[in-house]
């Protein structure tokens, strides 16, 4: 029963639905929770730090039956998938909870028949619309349509309305208890800015929720009355209480219940913000303190429409880099409250400024002239000076600053102040010019405090990039000729000036890959499509074309690629976007003559990357003495239009 003196923190992720291929969105979530959960471990707080699965539903027994598997199976397949994910990006959960496991359905079956004893959930009649093709009922969120019918969004069909035994929620008894709670708990909802969004929700009132089903078979069933399954919210909400222990660990239970922060996409916060409380203030929990709803990453639609599909799995970053970039630029970028585009051009541009040429460079120049200047060893310091004093004061204000950051779940101020601080110390480097004072006997002490310095900052910087980048944090520190790791040092005790002289570093080659954009798409191209193919661009056979999307194209601009004699870059207006494409067709056509001119091109290719730019689209051309000639057109057409 004794409460742990340390104060805890308990933080979660969604529990992510199994029918799912793991994609850089869930990827998101965790890293955010991973960051945070290793940040509030420094500080010294129990940690319990939960992610999992929701298992069940029709989508799950549909999909389960169309592969030939019962749906505990294929959720089996995708958990393992989930998990080696997490395992790739170093997350450090410290337990999966599955909807599925027995501990889990027996607490969920317990909450409901104490509400049910309340009060709070009684039996009625549940009018919806259902889809008899997919067995279905469609959420209530689907738009009536102008003839009176709803439409599923599944299959396309025309959805009936039909009534059904069924328990609700006594959602509307909660109105008011939610607005008072709210009113005292303005940090409930963050950003502060989605609080005003539930609020009104609420106010505007309040109907029951129905939660069970008797149309869907693979969930947990009503005790007492197993026609009917638990369903969707009430099911998946409840993991946040099940997987930190209620009825079956009630000592982690006590000791971690309510939850500090609840981290969720910011698509299903009205059900975190409003079922769940409701929820748990029925069944007489203390709140959680927190629902986080942060933003999304998307890809513009155009993007998307003729992407490689394969842009969002987030293998095809980690193949090549590792967890750490990918964290790092994922909670960089953005401010976690806001959306962001996804780029392999954004990340690539990060990757290769801040973390190859920012950060590598200078631990790699440091260990590097540690090594050639004093065989390795830190020693003989001479007193600081000015200069000096000003890196290792400057290092203990970041630490406070990058501390409070945390606390604010600002992981991308933290960050960006990181590396003002990393540019400071290579321009420290810079500026005291080691490599000189090398050549001057004299000047040896001199040279190793600002080695000392360096390494020093090096070791600070690692420290608090940790929660971020644990595995560069570790490798740092190791390089460094610490005997402990990162994890280890307590956030109030760790001090600049504790690398101590006398310790050896390691020779190391560059922390981060520096990698091109060319190169890396290449890579990833499928084998099928040739480069060299799609580069020479001069001419298309009639088989090839007949599966295009041809349209009629509006060149907007042309110039030529710089360092080719041949290569055009053209941006077409296909009437309802702007393409870019590049053509091999400048030693027929200059730049200027063909702005304003209309051709035919191909628009669903898979875009290839030629001279460093992406060509989102192919013009056709015949070739004649080995030169492309295009075929523009005679009368007026107007830019989008089909070519058949
Ligand atoms: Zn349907």
């Amino acid at each position: 029963m004794s409460k742990n003196s340390k104060e805890t923190f308990y933080i979660s992720t969604p529990i992510y639905y199994v029918n799912d291929i793991p994609h850089i969105g869930h990827a998101y979530t965790t890293i955010i929770a991973d960051a945070l959960a290793r940040f509030n471990r420094l500080l010294g707080k129990d940690v319990f730090f939960l992610t999992g699965t929701d298992e069940h539903g029709q989508k799950i027994e549909k999909a389960a039956a169309e592969k030939g598997l019962t749906p505990l199976e294929l959720a089996n397949k995708v958990v393992g998938r989930i998990k080696d994910l997490w395992k790739a990006l170093d997350i450090s959960n410290d337990f999966f909870i599955r909807t599925t496991d027995p501990f889990h359905e027996k607490g969920v079956q317990k909450i409901f028949l104490n509400l049910k004893a309340k009060g709070d959930i009684y039996k009625g009649t549940y009018q919806g619309w259902y889809c008899v093709s997919d067995e279905n009922f469609l959420a209530e969120d689907v738009p009536v349509e102008a003839e009176g019918y709803k439409t599923c969004p599944d299959c396309g069909k025309k959805a009936v309305l039909v009534s059904e035994d069924c328990y609700f929620f006594k959602l509307s008894r909660y109105q008011e208890p939610l607005l008072q709670f709210y009113a005292q708990n303005p940090e409930f909802v963050r950003p502060a800015s989605r609080m005003n969004e539930v609020a009104s929700f609420v106010r505007q009132g309040l109907r029951d929720l129905s939660i069970t089903r008797t149309t869907v078979k693979w969930g947990i069933p009503v005790p007492d009355d197993p026609d009917h399954t638990i369903y969707v919210w009430f099911d998946a909400l409840h993991n946040y209480l099940t997987g930190a222990g209620y009825d079956w660990d009630m000592e982690r239970f006590r000791k971690f219940w309510p939850a500090t922060i609840h981290l969720i996409g910011k698509d299903i916060l009205r059900f975190h913000a409003i079922f769940w409380p409701a929820f748990l203030m029925a069944a007489q929990f203390p709140l959680p303190k927190t629902i986080y709803g942060h933003g999304w990453w998307l890809r513009d639609e155009a993007k998307m429409s003729k992407s490689r599909g394969n842009v969002l799995d987030p293998y095809v970053i980690l193949r090549t880099f590792g967890p750490d970039p990918l964290r790092y630029f994922l909670l960089r970028e953005i401010p976690i409250g806001l959306d962001g585009n996804f780029s392999h051009e954004g990340f690539l541009h990060r990757v290769n400024s801040d973390l190859a040429n920012d950060l590598g460079n200078l631990v790699h120049r440091t260990l590097t002239m540690i090594q050639g200047y004093f065989g390795g060893l830190i020693e003989d310091l001479e007193e600081e000076q000015a200069g000096d004093k000003e890196i290792r004061q400057a290092f203990d204000a970041l630490k406070e600053r990058v501390a409070d950051f945390y606390e604010n779940y600002a992981l991308s101020r933290a960050l960006e102040d990181i590396w003002v601080y990393v540019n400071s110390v290579n321009k420290y480097l810079a500026e005291n010019e080691p490599w000189k004072l090398a050549e001057n006997a004299t000047r040896k002490k001199r040279l190793a405090r600002i080695l000392y310095q360096t390494a020093a900052a090096i070791r600070g910087i690692s420290y608090l990039l940790y929660p971020v980048m644990p595995e560069s944090g570790r490798k740092i520190w190791s390089y460094l000729g610490e005997n402990k790791a990162p994890e280890e040092v307590p956030f109030t005790s760790f001090r600049f000036e504790d690398l101590k002289t006398g310790r050896r570093v390691q020779r190391t080659k560059p922390l981060f890959p520096r990698v091109l954009l060319q190169d890396f798409l290449k890579e990833e191209a499928p084998p099928a499509v040739s480069q060299k193919k799609e580069e020479k661009m001069d001419i298309v056979t009639f088989d090839e074309f007949k599966k295009m999307d041809l349209r009629v194209g509006e060149i907007l601009k042309a110039e030529k690629v710089p360092g080719t004699d041949k290569l055009l870059k053209i941006e077409v207006n296909i009437g309802t976007e702007k393409r870019t494409m590049v053509a091999g067709v400048g030693d027929t056509y200059s730049p200027d003559e063909l702005v304003g001119k209309k051709l035919v091109i191909i628009i669903n290719l898979k875009p290839a990357v030629i001279r460093g730019i992406e060509s989102q689209a192919m013009l056709l051309a015949a070739e004649v003495g080995g030169k492309a000639i295009i075929p523009f057109f005679d009368r007026e057409v107007s830019a989008g239009a089909k070519v058949k």
